[in-house]
């Protein structure tokens, strides 16, 4: 099975599972590895809070990663939510604590969570989803404080019509362009299978964009299910292998005190 570099327990704010719950489950599952990858959203207005209890993180973490040892490698890692006008915190963050792997990932644009219908409110589908990638690049630019770009194309499981309507090639210019700036700049992308437990159908990002990054030479892939409860990890990692082969990728990536190490698919 592959390794789960993206795994949520009730650190984060919209999880109720236990971490040793997640372990279990992917210990059953047959996983070598896994990063525990909890939500830290700085200076966001929400009825959830992403706000991670840093000092207390760690030594959980420490703890479980000696307690399985035998069983399973536990990777330390954080999901933080990418905004520029917090850059400063953000590698604050990032050098601060001695993280294995740091996902980045954009889920407040302009203030507002796509998951809440606000975000689309005055907006075309198509407008929405061009702001949400405007905003992505000009964070993958700006920012440097993350090892892998989660779910790069998040905003189409919240649109009104979700990804029914939704074509890689009507945003190909941004897209192009954030892929260009991760290969660039040695960041990873990331191969988020929650988009098959949300109903796409599809990873996120789709597979069209996980091809154009190959193909634009991009070699670091990461692969994480965004688990929040132990039924969806792993979740679809087969299928997930098989379009990333498809892709033409013969190697994915962890991650163990930030430097990538290559696994076969
Ligand atoms: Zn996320
Ligand atoms: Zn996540």
């Amino acid at each position: 099975m592959l390794c789960d570099f993206h795994l949520h327990t009730d650190f984060s704010g919209d999880s109720q599972t236990p971490a040793a719950v997640q372990i279990e489950k992917a210990i059953l599952l047959g996983m070598p590895r896994i990063c525990i990858t909890d939500h830290h959203d700085m200076d966001v207005v929400s009825s959830c809070d992403f706000s991670l209890n840093l000092p207390a993180y760690f030594p959980a973490m420490k703890q479980l990663q000696t307690q399985y040892r035998e069983k399973i490698q536990i990777e330390i890692g954080i999901e933080l939510g990418l905004q520029n006008h917090i850059s400063g915190k953000l590698m604050e963050v990032s050098s601060q604590y001695p993280f294995d792997y740091i996902i980045g990932s954009c889920h407040f644009i302009d203030s507002l969570d796509p998951y809440y219908p606000e975000f689309f409110q005055g907006k075309t589908e198509k407008q929405a989803y061009r702001r949400f990638f405007e905003v992505t690049l000009s964070r993958v630019q700006n920012l440097n404080c993350f090892d892998s770009l989660g779910h790069l194309d998040y905003v189409v499981r919240y649109g009104p019509s979700k990804n029914r309507d939704y074509h890689y090639s009507d945003y190909q210019d941004l897209i192009d362009c954030i892929l260009k700036v991760l290969i660039q700049k040695g960041k990873a992308l990331e191969c988020n299978t929650g988009g098959f437990h949300y109903g796409l159908d599809h990873p996120n990002p789709c597979e069209e964009i996980l091809c154009r990054y190959r193909e634009l030479g991009g070699e670091l892939l990461t692969i994480g299910s965004d688990a929040h409860s132990p039924e969806y990890i792993g979740f679809d990692f087969e299928r997930a292998r098989e379009l990333l082969k498809c892709c033409g990728f013969s190697y994915y990536t962890v991650y163990h005190q930030r430097k990538p190490e290559f696994l076969t698919l």
